[in-house]
């Protein structure tokens, strides 16, 4: 039968000694990976967890949160991947909605997670440490590391609380698998990326992650197994990480490159050092790769398969990407309800630049008028639904906003977007940030990209702001090149002769960083509310 840690188990079958993590030069080999699987397993049995309890994994990309994801899964439980930047406030949201009772986390981490314990009704929280797997003499280092984060190391860990070393230790290696029905049982709720509002928990069943796993495997036909390397930058509590990365790497035996934050100097190391073979990333990763001068190390060495998503890539930074490095920066979109990806750019053929590219294998997509429900000629702009064996259960205790969007089957995507005559997919924005000013619509993306073709922008964001005669008018919010002297005025040239009238940003806001999700999304909604808040 079908289950999402089934690829672990062929992986370990097939290539035992190959690393399945490289943690900061420490690496654990496949067989050393599923029989920790096993351990955390029989150990979460054993304090008494179920098939189908939810356990939270709060952890950052480390081989910890690889084990306990397998392991979770191995015991037929449900996993609630969650943001280790999350508040207590957060947290107690996310546990509280799920229903989760155990929850794996760092000690760096753990107070926050005490704080919420009573409230959330927390049964156990499993602590470990990054220092757990991380190769000696490095280890050494991690005092003096955990001092400089704050990490109290005098906490009582007291009832409830186990210390991930010794339960591991404790418990049974034998192999310990919990039969699934893939159509049914979820193996993870997974939160969506909280853009646009309060995030919310997509159910993906077992089935759901292994077509995702295959159908990504068939789009990257000639990665081979147990060859590949893959650069997890992207975090595994993201869904296009945990499918991208997670599941894709040990799906094809491949090694992961685990960074446990997006921090530049760890980037070029483990860039040098590991050599991947694949980097997935979002775009304002790219921009941060190329904005640093070590990225000329690397001239013509890009990795076979650089793969964008989770926003819109702007042209420019593909370019500058794909000219730099010699090799092709690919895009594809999709949606943590899709387990993520429904689209992409074929990774070596035909591709359309600042084209999501075609349906990945076994999936439908159309086009609708989001008034009539009717489907829509290529070229015509609507709302992009999309069919598939990838696509969501529905939302975790929430009926009516899943019935808002799964009609039949079809996933109701939310994002404005056409299809051109050979099948290739662009989106234009989601349907909620349109701008509409004087009763034309205009899609802040393509302001945003003609913001990020001026040479001395680094990143940019565009909004509708609300205008008394217009209804909305556009604002640009912008983050220029230290030293830039590019201002208003020349920023208005510069659209002026690229966009119609209408279409031109009526306000700038220059600013030395913009506000952005973990995995590196810009967020608008919270330019928008900082908005409010000075109009109130
Ligand atoms: P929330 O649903 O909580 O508001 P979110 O939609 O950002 O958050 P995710 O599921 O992580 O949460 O993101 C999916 C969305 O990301 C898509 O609906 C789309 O708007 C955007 N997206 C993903 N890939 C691309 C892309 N290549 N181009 C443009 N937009 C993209
Ligand atoms: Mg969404």
């Amino acid at each position: 039968k079908q289950h999402a840690a089934q690829f672990l188990l062929d992986a370990a079958r097939d290539y035992p000694r190959r690393a399945a993590v490289d943690f900061l030069g420490g690496r654990l080999s496949y067989a050393a990976l599923l029989q920790a699987a096993y351990r955390f397993a029989n150990a979460l049995r054993h304090l008494g967890v179920h098939q189908g309890d939810r356990v939270a994994i709060m952890l950052p990309n480390c081989p910890q949160a690889v084990i306990a994801f397998y392991g979770t899964l191995l015991l037929g439980g449900i996993v609630v991947m969650t943001n280790p930047m999350y508040t207590p406030r957060e947290l107690l949201n996310q546990f509280g909605d799920a229903g989760v009772r155990t929850v794996v986390t760092l000690d760096l981490l753990y107070k926050r997670v005490a704080q919420t314990a009573e409230a959330a009704g927390l049964r156990r929280i499993i602590v470990t440490s990054l220092k757990d797997y991380m190769p000696f003499p490095k280890s050494l280092l991690y005092p003096l590391f955990a001092r400089r984060q704050g990490l109290d190391r005098s906490v009582d860990y007291g009832d409830g609380v186990y210390a991930w070393p010794k339960l591991l230790k404790a418990a049974s290696p034998e192999p310990y698998w919990h039969n699934v029905d893939p159509e049914e049982d979820l193996a993870l709720i997974q939160y969506t990326g909280g853009t646009t509002g309060r995030p919310k928990g997509v159910m993906l069943t077992h089935a759901n992650l292994v077509t995702a796993t295959i159908q990504n495997r068939l789009w990257a036909y000639r990665c081979k197994r147990g060859e590949e390397v893959y650069l997890a930058a992207l975090p595994f509590f993201h869904v296009f990480g945990l499918t991208v990365l997670l599941n894709q790497s040990v799906a094809l035996a491949g090694t992961l490159a685990l960074l446990p934050r997006f921090d530049l100097d760890l980037l070029f190391e483990t860039l040098k050092r590991t050599q991947p073979t694949v980097f997935p990333g979002a775009p304002t990763m790219y921009i941060s790769f190329l904005g640093d001068p070590r990225s000329l190390r690397f001239r013509g060495r890009a990795p076979s398969v650089c793969v964008s998503g989770a926003a819109p890539l702007p042209l420019e930074v593909q370019e500058r990407f794909e000219a730099l490095t010699g090799g092709r920066l690919i895009e594809g979109y999709g949606m943590t309800e899709a387990s993520p990806v429904t689209h992409a750019n074929p990774i070596w053929g035909k591709r359309k630049p600042g084209s999501i590219g075609i349906p990945f294998p076994d999936t439908e997509a159309k086009v609708i008028d989001p008034e009539t429900g009717e489907e829509l000629p290529a070229g015509e702009i609507g709302e992009l639904i999309v069919r598939g064996p990838q696509v969501m259960k529905g939302y975790w205790n929430r009926p009516e906003e899943t019935a808002a969007v799964l009609k039949d089957g079809w996933l109701y995507t939310g994002d404005l977007g056409k299809m051109d005559e050979e099948g290739f997919f662009t989106i234009l924005d989601r349907k909620k940030d349109l701008i509409i000013a004087g009763g034309f619509n205009i899609y802040p993306r393509e302001v945003e990209e003609v913001l990020y073709e001026h040479p001395d922008v680094v990143e940019a964001v565009v909004a509708g702001i609300r205008d008394a005669y217009r209804g909305e008018t556009v604002k640009a919010y912008v983050v220029l090149k230290e030293g830039s002297e590019a201002g208003r005025d020349e920023l208005d040239r510069w659209c002026r002769e690229r966009l119609a009238a209408f279409k031109v940003p009526q306000q700038y806001e220059f600013r030395s960083t913009l506000p952005k999700s973990l995995v590196g999304k810009i967020l608008r909604r919270a330019l928008l509310e900082e908005e409010a808040e000075r109009k109130a």
